[in-house]
């Protein structure tokens, strides 16, 4: 599906004129002129010379299709066969900025066969029902034209709070895409398990790094891919999410990973005498990484993030 905000229009220009100014057609006094025989009034026109021209049509004139971004502050029109809106076009226009901007969060990716898909909560952490979510705190997103996405999700952007850097690791082809966030003085790796052919990375994050635990599901988005291999592994999963939970079962997951966090961060809090990080019966308070000694903070993260297998993770 493609974005609802791109818009097509005819576009009249004058090949002769020094400035290119483009002019939507709508039968409008400059168009009639270009387009009839009054074009021989056209002082332009006049100044310069055509060996064969048409008396009822400007030889300047030219008319072409384009596509503009109806929520763009300036309107920019690129000619329709032009590949600058090909983002426009798919559905990887649900993380694009401006349409975010509109619509606050991508769309749900439509699950054949079942109904619209919502946003379960487990305890506190948003935890969207058409996502697939990894053990390494990752999730990807695959949309009906195979176009897919991965970030990291809001439970791991919670607890790291604002991000001050981040660098891609992997960034063009089929990798398993890996990231490094760095949060004060800690660098911590997150990577997806599964091979995804990446084609591209959010750049805007090198700028905004903040964007990433502000809006984890949305703006925050790390890699873009496609995917090329649609072998369905079991239960309807596509290869590409195999190992990777969603619904219900990833919301029973994000709770249970609640409660390692609290436990991870009472156990820092024994060995840091005197500080107590974990509030009673809840998570931890936000941006616990930040909170923490360099050393606790690596401790704690790399608890979170190890990689064991999923079967042991998950469970
Ligand atoms: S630039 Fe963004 S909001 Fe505008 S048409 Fe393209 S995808 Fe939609």
């Amino acid at each position: 599906m493609r974005c609802p905000f791109l818009r097509e229009a005819h576009v009249q220009s004058c090949q002769a004129s020094p400035f290119r100014k483009q002019i939507v057609r709508s039968g409008g006094a400059a168009g009639e002129r270009c387009g009839t025989a009054a074009w021989r009034e056209c002082s332009v026109a006049r100044e310069l010379t055509e060996e064969h021209p048409s008396a009822g049509t400007c030889p300047f004139h030219s008319e072409s299709l384009v596509q503009y971004c109806s929520t763009a502050p300036v309107t920019k029109f690129i000619p329709w066969s032009d590949q600058a809106f090909s983002r426009c076009g798919s559905e990887s226009h649900r993380f694009c900025d401006l349409y975010l901007a509109l619509a606050r969060t991508p769309a749900p990716a439509a699950i054949p066969g079942e109904p619209a898909p919502a946003t379960a909560d487990a305890d506190g952490i948003p935890v969207p029902g058409w996502l697939w979510f990894a053990s390494s705190h990752t999730w990807l997103d695959i949309a009906s034209d195979g176009v897919c996405h991965i970030g990291v999700d809001a439970f791991l952007a919670r607890t790291l709070g604002g991000i001050d850097r981040v660098q891609f690791v992997t960034s063009k082809g089929l990798e398993r895409p890996a990231a490094v966030l760095t949060v004060r003085d800690v660098d911590i790796t997150v990577s997806f398990p599964n091979p995804v052919f990446i084609t591209a990375v959010n750049g805007a994050l090198r700028a905004d790094p903040a964007r990433l635990a502000r809006d984890p599901y949305g703006l925050g988005w790390l890699f873009e891919g496609i995917v090329r291999d649609r072998t369905v592994v079991g239960n309807g999963t596509p290869k590409i999410a195999d190992g990777l939970l969603r619904g219900s079962a990833a919301t029973a997951w994000m709770r249970r990973e609640g409660l390692r966090l609290r436990a991870l961060a009472e156990a820092a809090s024994e060995r840091i005498s005197g500080v107590r990080l974990a509030a009673d019966g809840g998570l931890p308070a936000p941006g616990l990484i930040r909170t923490l000694p360099h050393e606790e903070a690596l401790r704690l993260s790399h608890l979170l993030l190890s990689t064991s297998t999923d079967e042991e993770r998950f469970s």
